[in-house]
């Protein structure tokens, strides 16, 4: 890194600086900015269906103004939200702060003489509800009364929210994030890698500061090598997707040459790069078991959704400036219709399952040996059946796998390592680990509290450099193939406006929440506004 180029340097800088960007400045540049008006097509397209779900739990926007609309109503609809807040704290607590949580739960929800008592509770939950103690105060139970609470809730509260000013707040929001998405939306930084099909770099959003990665696809690459199809299928995945453990799209536009996806900025490098290009190779065991706590959590979003990742390697892990790693690249993933499998061919030699190699068919049982053979990398720094730079043909890697017992020769190798690699790595998919049991439940992962993970409250025991930029110099990423020849007409234009759907609901309410954005135009629109309530 001595020789890093006067570009890289100056690129890095600007790049660096972007990322401690003035709170206050933005704030000051955003002072003009209004909500919308709702068009009334939009609006009741949002009504239709009862959508409780996502209009009040998975989109973070709607949750923030369904509560807002219950904090303000009345006592029983009070209760029921402090409950679920109250529960969800527990639930992720550890020691006494979890012991605390629940002796107010029981004081404050449990008592007939408290205010905050769960009297709209019916049937077999108000009897738990009147009987519950100490003593039968358990995962079970509680799961019991938070469903009944969402019933609840889904009910006569749902429907008078949907004819409250407050649901008419959240309309003008859904107006906002519908605003078509150009460049000129952010600014752009230096190249952080190189695709199949273009470059990713780095990016902000000019109004809110956020950092993203945008995954630029040159059109008429994508044209020449029938890429489209994969295009369109890879953003659609992504945009299924949310989770910590995932790379996450946020929009998808298009310019006039590229298609774009804006995702998760993942600044610390990844697991290839940490395990080979960092001095001692391989990982330490500790940093192992976060990673494979956090992959696995991702790999079972995808599969509950029944998408097969297919292209599991530390390649495709990255790190993001806490040290925290999503999946990306879900070029290869596809869905899985319940119950079936596929046979065609895919993924990358060495991670290959037995069953893709016979050409068996085979379901995503095929991403839990691929994970078996990542683990094993990250430990031995070489794979199972294919040594570091080994050169070797692919037909002796597939003998390997097909016939081969793994062998453990690394001294990192420990008794609960070895045994869930051993498990990953049964060569037929109905007895692997992840096919009927969960990974989660192992050994290996007994000092893991899963849900603290999933809430984002573990923190990574490895930290990147945060002046480090762990790329390669910009001067590697240069483009010299050249497709000027290909023409583009009526038809692709047609794909491109299929591709170009702008913001990603979920994850631009989080930027909106995250970046104050949320709250300031929630304040200042609310001074006196009295604003018309178009279902009145
Ligand atoms: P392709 O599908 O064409 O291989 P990838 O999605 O793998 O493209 O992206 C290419 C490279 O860009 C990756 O190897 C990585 O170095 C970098 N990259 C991809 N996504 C991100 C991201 N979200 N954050 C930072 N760098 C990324
Ligand atoms: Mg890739
Ligand atoms: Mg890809």
């Amino acid at each position: 890194s001595d020789l890093v180029g006067l570009d890289t340097l100056v690129a890095n800088t600007a790049y660096l600086k972007a990322q401690h960007v003035d709170r206050n400045e933005l704030k000051k540049q955003r002072h003009s900015l209004t909500l919308p008006k709702p068009k009334k097509s939009s609006a009741l397209q949002l009504v239709g269906g009862n959508k409780y779900e996502s209009l009040c739990e998975r989109q973070p926007i709607g949750r923030k103004l369904f509560q807002q609309f219950l904090l303000a109503s009345d006592l029983q609809y009070v209760a029921a939200t402090e409950f679920l807040e109250d529960l969800n704290r527990w639930s992720i607590a550890e020691g006494e702060t979890r012991e605390k949580a629940k002796q107010r739960i029981l004081t404050k929800f449990f008592r007939p003489e408290s205010k905050s008592f769960l009297s709209y509770l019916t049937g077999e939950a108000a009897e738990k509800c009147r009987n519950l103690s100490e003593k039968n105060f358990d995962e079970v139970t509680m799961d019991q009364i938070k469903e009944a609470t969402r019933d609840f809730l889904r009910g006569k509260p749902f429907s008078e929210y949907l004819k409250s000013p407050i649901f008419y707040r959240f309309l003008q929001w859904k107006e906002f994030e519908k605003q078509k998405i150009t460049s000129k939306y952010f600014y752009e930084f230096r190249t952080l890698g190189k695709g199949g099909f273009g470059e990713v770099c780095a990016v902000q959003v000019k109004y809110t500061g956020q950092m993203y990665a945008c995954k630029k696809l040159d059109k008429r690459r994508l044209k020449k090598k029938a890429g489209e199809r994969f295009a369109l299928l890879e953003k659609k995945i992504l945009e299924m997707v949310d989770s910590l453990f995932i790379v996450n799209l946020a929009y998808a536009y298009d310019s006039s040459t590229h298609l774009c996806l804006i995702m998760d900025l993942m600044n610390g490098g990844d697991l290839r790069f940490h395990i080979y290009e960092l001095g001692e190779r391989g990982i330490r065991m500790e940093r192992v078991v976060h990673y494979m706590a956090q992959i696995t959590t991702g790999i079972l979003h995808l599969h509950s959704m029944d998408i097969a990742y297919r292209d599991m390697k530390p390649e495709n892990v990255l790190l993001d400036a806490k040290g925290q790693c999503r999946l990306s690249d879900l070029g290869l993933a596809v869905e899985l219709p319940k119950g079936k499998t596929i046979c065609q061919k895919a993924g990358t030699t060495g991670y290959m399952a037995p069953e893709i190699l016979k050409h068996d068919g085979y379901n995503a049982c095929v991403d839990w040996w691929a994970l078996g053979c990542s683990m094993y990398e990250m430990l031995a720094a070489r794979l199972p059946f294919k040594d570091f730079r080994e050169k070797v043909q692919n037909e002796e890697v597939t003998r390997r796998t097909l016939e081969d017992d793994v062998k453990f020769e690394h001294r990192r190798f420990d008794a609960p390592s070895k045994d869930i690699i051993r498990c990953f790595l049964r060569k037929k998919a109905q007895y692997r680990l992840g096919f009927r049991d969960d990974p989660r439940k192992h050994v290996f992962f007994k000092n893991i509290n899963f849900l603290r993970l999933e809430a984002g409250l573990v923190e990574a025991p490895w930290v990147p450099k945060s002046d480090v930029v762990y790329a390669n110099n910009v001067d590697k990423f240069r483009d010299t193939s050249e497709d000027e020849d290909i023409m583009l007409d009526a038809k692709d234009e047609k794909f491109y406006q299929e591709f170009s759907t702008g913001a990603v609901s979920i994850k631009w309410q989080r930027e909106m929440i995250d970046s104050g954005v949320f709250d300031e135009l929630n304040d200042s629109s609310q001074n006196g506004l009295g604003f018309e309530n178009v279902w009145a």
